[in-house]
């Protein structure tokens, strides 16, 4: 893909979304959406996503006025209130969500829902086919959209097709208990090129086309694994997705954050704030992280009165009976926490179920003395890094889940922790609450140059540079006739693309294992 091919996003939502079915729109929310938007550029054509509300003549023509404005035009996909009980709710958020974090027992394999999804994900290649030109570059965006190049390779488009998960991907012993495991990797490979935020993702992705798909072929190509399943073929790689650092500090050392977050101090007089941000999301580790910080007031009673934990958790998927239940644990046990340790002057958990602004979530950034993300699993958690590259004092300690993507790039400052291990975290809070400033410094020091380095610009480029590479590969390499070693690739090279990986032991191959 070159500069100058015009570009059409994908991603399930549009930046914007109707509220309920009147024509109005508010921003769209969640970290898909924050990391896209300030890509935008001259290149960005059209941007194919749903509304979220289902079609109605006037939301339409509001919707076509409004985007004619735009640099970047919109095409809405208008679901039905059943695709989307079984596109949305049932496949992607009842199925493939939980899957790709480690969590098949809450997994609802429902063949309607399996159905829906492959509808919808028709309905958003139709949708790609009307508005996209033979040159256009295609990124799709996420886990709802895995079938969207097979659509399009069956209308006869050969554009250039990439596609970023922004979630994990699982191991092959969990992978393999979806029903529709073989259709949905041979649908990936129908991309040209498939990234991951971790090495962790596609190492898995790799190792589950190994476990489930026969004839499959892996090739180092640059930075890049070519990977060939009979006659699918694709490139696959790790581009850990990143924030705008400059942006973030610019704005923390604005005259308006700064006088927030001394309001949030003020607020908070004598005590240490430990911070927590999260959707609203049983992959966060929420009720986790309470136990462990009431375990941290009973382990250390002489912290009560002197630390203050602040959780704001924004309300997501609000219709799913599973996410209610999930607030009603949070709240019962924050109110028995608090019922539990409060005294005049003093309760240890603040909490707000609502999304803040910006300035006021930069604020609490800056306030905080420790940022606990310790998700089960995330594909990366931009919170942490947002977190750090607000830290323009160079102060704040992050105490992270090794279960988040962002786990592989700031184990250089970051206290790592395994969430589950809920004394470990109290004891890990305690470390960082009373570590000394030079330690503090040097480790925040380390994970803002990472970040900085590794910003979302950065994400971007190399996402674009590894898509015209593998563009150019298929070109001159037709797959059937792959030579086998890649010419040219010295065993020093592959013995170093492969390093750290552990390939599993060659399988039988058999489809439908
Ligand atoms: N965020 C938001 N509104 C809020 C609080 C946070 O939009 O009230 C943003 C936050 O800045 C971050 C994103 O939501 O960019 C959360 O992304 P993350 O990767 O941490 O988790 P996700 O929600 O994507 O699972």
């Amino acid at each position: 893909m070159k500069a100058e091919h015009r570009l059409i996003v994908v991603s399930n939502r549009l930046p914007i979304t109707a509220v309920e079915t009147t024509p109005q729109f508010q921003p769209s929310s969640g970290g898909l959406i924050s990391a896209l938007v300030p890509l935008r550029d001259d290149s960005w054509a059209c941007w194919v996503g749903s509304a979220g509300a289902p079609y109605e003549p006037k939301l339409a023509e509001l919707l076509d006025e409004w985007s004619s404005t735009q640099p970047c035009s919109f095409a809405p996909v208008f679901l039905t209130a059943a695709e989307r009980a079984s596109f949305y709710l049932g496949f992607s958020n009842g199925v493939i969500w939980p899957l790709f974090h480690g969590l098949p027992s809450r997994c609802q394999f429902e063949t309607t829902y399996w159905e829906g999804y492959c509808n919808a994900n028709k309905k958003f290649a139709d949708a790609v086919e009307q508005v996209c030109r033979p040159d256009d570059f295609i990124w799709v965006h996420d886990y709802h959209l895995m079938m969207v190049a097979q659509g399009l390779r069956s209308r006869g488009l050969s554009n250039p097709i990439a596609y970023f998960q922004h979630i994990p991907f699982p191991s092959p012993d969990i992978f393999e208990t979806l029903p529709w495991r073989n259709e949905v990797l041979r649908a990936l490979l129908c991309f040209n090129l498939v990234g991951f935020q971790t090495v962790r993702d596609r190492c898995n992705f790799v190792a589950c086309l190994r476990r489930c798909l026969s004839q499959v072929r892996v090739r180092p190509m640059g930075e890049t694994l070519l990977v060939r399943a009979g006659e699918h073929c694709a490139h696959t790689g790790a581009y850990p997705i990143g924030v705008d650092y400059e942006e973030f500090a610019r704005d923390a050392a604005g005259p308006t954050i700064s006088s927030g977050s001394r309001a949030i101090q003020n607020q908070f007089p004598d005590t240490q704030i430990v911070l927590g941000i999260d959707r609203l999301d049983y992959t966060k580790g929420i009720p986790e992280r309470l136990i462990a910080f009431e375990k941290l007031l009973i382990a250390r009673p002489e912290l009560r009165g002197r630390v203050n934990m602040v959780q704001i958790v924004v309300p997501s998927r609000e219709e799913i009976p599973e996410y209610n239940q999930l607030r009603l644990r949070i709240e019962t046990l924050i109110s028995k926490i608090n019922g539990q340790y409060s005294k005049p002057g003093w309760v240890p958990i603040h909490y707000f179920y609502r999304a803040i602004s910006r300035n006021e979530l930069i604020a609490f950034y800056r306030a905080a003395h420790v940022a606990l993300v310790t998700p089960l699993k995330d594909g990366m958690n931009l919170v942490a890094k947002e977190f750090c590259a607000s830290r323009i004092d160079n102060r704040g300690v992050l105490v992270l889940s090794e279960f988040a993507g962002a786990a592989e790039e700031l184990r250089c400052g970051a206290l790592l922790v395994n969430p589950h291990d809920t004394e470990t975290v109290a004891r890990v809070v305690d470390l960082a609450l009373s570590m000394d400033e030079s330690e503090e410094c040097t480790r925040m020091k380390s994970m803002r140059s990472q970040i900085r380095a590794h910003d979302v610009f950065h994400w971007y480029r190399s996402f674009r540079a590894a898509t015209e590479e593998s563009v150019l590969t298929m070109e001159e390499t037709p797959i059937r006739s792959l030579p086998s070693p890649v010419p040219g690739v010295s065993h020093v090279r592959l013995r170093r693309a492969f390093a750290g990986f552990q390939f599993p032991a060659p399988g039988p191959g058999v489809e439908g294992r």
